[in-house]
């Protein structure tokens, strides 16, 4: 095992008992529920113990106030884009043993991958094919997956071009790094580095994690994202596997870790994952702390009030009726098309659970996603612009600064779209989502911004010009 580095004055900043506590001690109060609510309409970030009152405001009078609230920002202060991205698995050897994972090392019958060169091209190509601008690479933990394997696989991907194709912006989902990693990482020009820290609850954390691993060590991962920042990647993603301790403890804990990023950062994370943990392969699920459909909607909800700066990501791990639902509490990402298994968007079929990390809920194609989406009125995006503009960290955060999703997101979200139309929608999409097009351009309310719009609308579909972005 290499040695692992923390940062400077590093701090466990989780306190198991002061959590427990405010779960424990915080009851409904509907009159400070409505105080909260005012705050985060007002797009102020929550402290740990607003997000607890939230938390304790279980009736179903406030649930649906909060629903309400959610879906309000979503709707008046977020807008209507979501981001459209695609995981892509490289490989999934792996040297630790958490008890939730198909890839943990002593599960025997999982088939091990990496994939090769030529296999790496195959599955970009074909996620350019199906219209994708935006990628997150997902390594397994293991000595083959170097920062500088790693960064080569980043920088390989963003070479493959076929077509009108290209990825734009590849992000990353893999193994904590020293501070000489996450430099290379950043030198090969990644988007965010997500982390998730499993279970902030450190007792659960090392029940599923063996402390004689890489991952037992609770801290280093903790800490990841702060030595990330300090080395130059200043777009990181929190998360916390729901299913694995008590929802509300993991809330309250990734609220913790984003208000300890934001006062060291002056910023929070750029995005927050809540996935819930899924059946998979030579895992027998511990059900005690799985989050049923109503709790989910909930913790959704709170976190987009508790954290509003903060993009939300919602995978294909829920099935396609709760993503409709919870969408609507202010997702901003969502990704399209998926396939786990090493090397499946070149695969037609089932699902092969011995080859995936767990089992995905939502397996439906992308341009079925995509008309869904138009259906409902929401723009889906393909767009990379602010991180290419240099628009990260303190400067940007998916929803920070007055006027800029009238100025940049919805203009770039429907030039992306207007690409995906021409180039790889079926006909029926491409008819809806220019639609939804011309009405969102006449929705504009500055002629300026309009006219512009047009004229570049204008330029992918009759020149056929691509990656033009604000
Ligand atoms: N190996 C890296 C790590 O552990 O940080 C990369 C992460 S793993 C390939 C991606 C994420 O999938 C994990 O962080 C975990 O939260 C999630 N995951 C693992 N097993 C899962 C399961 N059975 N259901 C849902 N999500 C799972
Ligand atoms: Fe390995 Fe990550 Fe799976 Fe744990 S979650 S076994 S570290 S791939």
């Amino acid at each position: 095992m290499y040695k692992q580095e923390l940062s400077k004055d590093c701090v466990d900043f989780i306190n198991d008992a002061n959590i427990t506590d405010l779960i424990k001690n915080t009851k409904e109060d509907t009159g400070q529920v409505k105080e909260i609510i005012a705050k985060s309409l007002d797009k102020k970030p929550l402290t740990v113990a607003e997000t607890a009152a939230l938390i304790a405001a279980d009736s179903e009078e406030s649930t649906e106030l909060l629903f309400e609230t959610a879906r309000q920002l979503k709707q008046d202060v977020y807008g209507n884009r979501i981001v459209i991205f695609a995981p892509l698995y490289i490989g999934n050897k792996c040297i630790n043993d958490c008890t939730y994972c198909a890839f943990r090392k002593s599960l025997r019958t999982t088939v091990r991958k990496t994939l090769a060169p030529a296999e790496l091209v195959e599955q970009v190509t074909a996620l350019e094919d199906a219209g994708h601008k935006r990628l997150i690479l997902v390594f397994g933990e293991h000595p083959d997956y170097t920062p500088e394997y790693m960064a080569e696989t980043v920088r390989q991907t963003y070479a493959i071009k076929h077509g009108n194709g290209e990825i734009r912006r590849v992000n990353i989902n893999a193994a904590p790094l020293n501070y000489d990693g996450f430099k290379i990482m950043k030198e090969a020009g990644i988007g965010t580095y997500q982390v998730f820290q499993e279970s902030y609850h450190h007792d659960t954390y090392a029940k599923v994690h063996p402390p004689s691993t890489h991952k037992g060590n609770y801290l280093y991962r903790q800490d990841s994202l702060t030595r990330a920042w300090e080395s130059g990647c200043d777009d990181v993603g929190i998360g916390a596997l729901f299913g694995l301790y008590d929802w509300r403890f993991e809330v309250l804990g990734m609220v913790t870790h984003s208000r300890y990023l934001a006062d060291r950062f002056n910023c929070g994370p750029h995005t927050i994952s809540f996935p819930r943990i899924r059946p998979a392969h030579g895992v027998e699920l511990d059900e005690q702390y799985l989050v049923n459909d109503r709790d989910f909607k909930r913790l959704v909800a709170i976190l987009r009030l508790a954290v509003p700066y903060t993009g939300m990501i919602l995978t294909a791990r829920e099935t396609p009726e709760i993503r409709r639902e919870v969408m609507e509490f202010g997702v901003s990402q969502i990704d399209a098309g998926t396939r786990i298994e090493l090397a499946g968007y070149t695969k037609d079929g089932e699902q092969e659970l011995n080859k995936e990390q767990f089992e995905i809920g939502d397996t439906r194609p992308m341009d079925e996603i995509i008309m869904e989406l138009i259906s409902n009125k929401y723009i889906p995006s393909f767009c990379t612009s602010c991180y290419r503009q240099g628009r990260t960290g303190e400067q940007f955060m998916e929803f920070a600064v007055p006027g800029f999703i009238q100025n940049f997101c919805t203009p770039n979200a429907m030039f992306t779209l207007a690409e995906y139309l021409e180039d790889y929608a079926s006909a029926p999409t491409k008819d809806a989502g220019y639609k939804l097009i011309l009405d969102e351009v006449a929705h504009m309310p500055n002629e300026k911004d309009r006219i512009s719009a047009v004229t570049h609308l204008d330029e992918i579909r009759k020149a056929g010009k691509r990656d033009i972005y604000l």
